[in-house]
């Protein structure tokens, strides 16, 4: 658990800017007769993972139309609830009515614009906030983590926010994310005085958190914390930047290994990169694949090879089959050992000795290492220190090198048929066109994008991934004529949990890890989402909905309340901070059961066909499934939480983004978790042999950024 103490930032505070309420406007149509001056008013308020519109409709003395808009929520969650709002609101013709369970964001960014529209219908001063007490108040708030919540101090004077302090978290547990909110979210909202300001991108469940805890404190000190969503400006500029060798967006993995040997090369280099810090998701990955890195042989195996590479690729294709590019294969493990010696010797990364992973079929195959280092979180070293070193001393070398934080590319700037640049927005709404004779795709698949993973998959996954990988490298590679290659090879998945995680309190810890116990035992019944017995829990991906239930019986939870779980499976990264011990009696149980079907991770039934009904499955075939045994029943629901999708861009051997037709786009390159279709297939879950998406992100930057920079220098 990390602890911050004391006063993280003063206040700088830009009065002038404060004492806003949540952002409206309006149109009036009349004169006020009844209630409200007739008109059209909209209203906007920051929700999970943007902006909420609200536009309501008014006659002298009713609601007479709403309309709600907020493309950033999630479509499962806020864009479902967005659908009902409008409804609710015109029944109830108020915005004095309860939010929607688990939409916790949208409903109240959705029900603070409604208020705002009310006022303003009302001839109310939007402007005026109800004031807060001086002093300092306390929130806790869910954010990212899994194994507890966000606690902050807030501080008021004089009706303004002057400090916020994060006095507990264990978003760090997981890895550096959270300092972009530390660094830049709360000094913005400070300077603003409005929770409008936008989350950190890639880190928006933490901003969220800190953005709720500030809500409680606010209304803890007498205020309302909707009236705190004041507009917060944003620039009109554009910025014209040209004359780059080699573009880059993105700058995780790959984007780094690409920004690294272009910059190497001699050019001019300009990264992209959303977030507001280095590394992407290759900053909380374990560690890549290496086959036969000098270094290592030379570290551990007496100079001798550690693996035997034909081996490896027989396995790897026939594996495969027919769907994956052999050549490619081939090319992956080869450069690997490659890509891992020029990273150590050239950019001072450090790897831990070579060790087998622990799914591989092949536990003698020591070809997966960890980066290695100093400080740790839950998935190993701290890498983004290792990045930005090596970022910095490419800069050192190659003054031409530069890159840009929280600078999203939008679009791909066409010259014919030709790629001529990127543009893109920088997070206070500038937009910056910059012109290049390459561009190189780096930005980590599409498991953030709910349309994408529709369109290829079985719909949007359970996730410890960051988000922000939301597929716009793909569609950037589509709009130049790209085209696909297996874009639905199942996503990458080496962890289960229930299928909708309990952050808060409603659970203690010991509870919710009794909740998981029950749904990642091995030794349950297990049905998939079709009603047929589930056994390979590698294979989870591969699930219909990536998800499986495991089934009780009624006597069996008495058993367990009496008696304990027989067996307690200790899976991957199933810590929420309780413990579980086998044999240990569950007293209360039936509570925990009862939350936990409060929160759709549990599903209750008298008889078959009700559960049958339940899961959405044949009756039939979860009869068979039961062989016989009586209800009631309890179904845990289990889901897989996926690290990256698999599939992209095809491209060929130079990391050419290919046509249709199979001609290469010369100066466009797809790298990483953007390409990686290339090397697996639809019909299997992604090779277990340890590290592969990494050393592919690391090898496929490394040399794309080479051919970039050959290309582009004309040499
Ligand atoms: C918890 C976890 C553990 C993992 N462990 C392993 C492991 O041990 N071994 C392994 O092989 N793989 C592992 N993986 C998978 C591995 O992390 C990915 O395969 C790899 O990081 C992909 O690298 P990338 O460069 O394609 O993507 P990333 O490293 O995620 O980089 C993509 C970058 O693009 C940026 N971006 C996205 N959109 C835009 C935009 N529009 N404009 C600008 N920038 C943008 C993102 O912010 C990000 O920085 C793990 C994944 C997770 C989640």
């Amino acid at each position: 658990m990390k602890k911050h103490c004391g006063t993280l930032l003063l206040c700088l505070l830009a009065l002038s800017l404060v004492l806003t309420g949540c952002s409206g406007s309006g149109v009036k149509t009349g004169t006020k007769a009844g209630m409200y001056t007739p008109g059209t008013y909209t209203a906007q308020a920051a929700g999970f993972g943007g902006k909420v519109s609200v536009t309501m409709t008014f006659d002298a003395n009713a609601i007479t139309d709403v309309k709600i808009e907020g493309a950033d929520e999630t479509p499962a969650v806020g864009g479902k609830a967005i659908e009902e709002f409008s409804g609710m609101l015109m029944e109830a013709q108020s915005a004095d009515i309860d939010g929607i369970s688990g939409a916790s964001y949208t409903s109240k960014a959705v029900l603070a614009a409604a208020a705002n529209c009310v006022a303003q219908a009302k001839g109310e001063d939007t402007d005026q906030k109800t004031p807060v007490a001086d002093g300092t108040y306390s929130g806790q708030a869910p954010g990212f983590s899994w194994t507890g919540m966000i606690k902050a101090d807030v501080t008021f004077k004089d009706n303004a926010i002057t400090d916020i302090n994060i006095v507990e978290e264990q978003e760090t547990y997981t890895g550096e994310i959270f300092y972009t909110v530390l660094d830049n979210y709360i000094p913005r909202i400070l300077e603003a005085q409005s929770l409008a300001v936008d989350g950190i991108s890639g880190a928006t469940l933490s901003s969220n958190g800190v953005r709720g805890c500030v809500e409680q404190a606010i209304e803890a000190a007498g205020g309302r914390s909707s009236e705190w969503y004041g507009e917060v400006a944003k620039s009109t500029k554009t910025v014209k930047k040209e004359g780059y060798d080699v573009i880059i967006v993105g700058m995780g993995g790959s984007g780094i290994t690409s920004f690294l040997s272009a910059a190497q090369a001699g050019a001019k280099v300009f990264g992209i990169e959303t977030t507001a810090k280095l590394g992407g998701q290759s900053a909380t990955t374990s560690g890549p694949m290496a086959a036969n890195s000098q270094v290592k042989m030379d570290e551990e195996f007496g100079g001798k090879e550690y693996i035997d590479a034909d081996a490896l690729y027989k396995a790897w294709k026939d594996y495969c089959g027919a769907d994956a590019k052999p050549e490619m294969i081939r090319m992956a493990i080869d450069e690997s050992g490659e890509t891992l010696d020029w990273m150590i010797k050239d950019w001072g990364f450090q790897f831990s000795p070579m060790s087998s992973f622990i799914l591989s079929p092949y536990p003698d195959w020591k070809i997966w290492c960890y980066y290695g280092g100093e400080t740790k979180n839950r998935f190993g070293t701290n890498k983004t220190y290792m990045f930005e070193n090596a970022v910095k001393k490419a800069q050192d070398q190659n003054p031409a090198a530069e890159y840009m934080l929280e600078l999203t590319a939008q679009e791909l700037l066409m010259d014919g048929d030709k790629v001529a640049g990127v543009k893109a927005v920088y997070h206070d709404g500038t937009i910056y066109e910059i012109y290049g004779k390459t561009v190189i795709l780096a930005t980590g698949g599409f498991i953030g994008n709910a349309d994408m993973m529709n369109e290829y998959l079985d719909g949007p996954a359970n996730t410890v991934a960051m988000t922000v990988d939301d597929g716009d490298g793909i569609k950037l590679g589509l709009s130049a004529g790209g085209a696909l290659m297996n874009p639905d090879i199942p996503p990458m998945v080496h962890i289960n949990q229930v299928a909708n995680l309990i952050k808060n309190n409603d659970l203690d810890a010991d509870g919710k890890q009794v909740l998981t116990s029950l749904a990642i035992a091995t030794d349950a019944l297990a049905v998939d989402g079709t009603g047929k017995l589930w056994n390979t829990r590698e294979e989870i991906c591969l699930a219909p909905q990536y998800r499986y239930y495991n089934i009780y019986t009624a006597a069996q939870i008495e058993a367990i309340k009496t008696k304990g779980l027989a067996k307690v499976n200790k899976s991957m990264f199933m810590d929420q901070g309780g413990t579980v011990e086998a044999g240990k009696p569950i007293a209360n149980i039936d509570e925990i059961l009862k939350v936990g079907a409060g929160y759709k991770n549990v599903l209750t039934a008298e008889s078959a066909e009700d559960l049958a009904k339940a899961i959405d499955c044949d009756a039939a075939t979860l009869k068979d499934s039961l062989n016989g045994a009586q209800g009631p029943y309890y179904a845990v629901i289990c889901s897989g939480y996926a690290y990256a999708t698999c599939g992209g861009l095809n491209v060929d051997d130079a990391m050419n983004v290919l046509r249709a037709d199979g001609s290469p786009i010369g100066n466009l390159y797809a790298v990483g978790q953007d390409s990686m279709g290339v090397l697996f297939s639809s019909d299997v879950p992604y090779t277990p042999y340890g590290g592969q998406a990494q050393s592919w992100a690391l090898t496929s930057g490394r040399l794309a950024g080479a051919n970039a920079a050959k290309y582009a220098m004309g040499k």
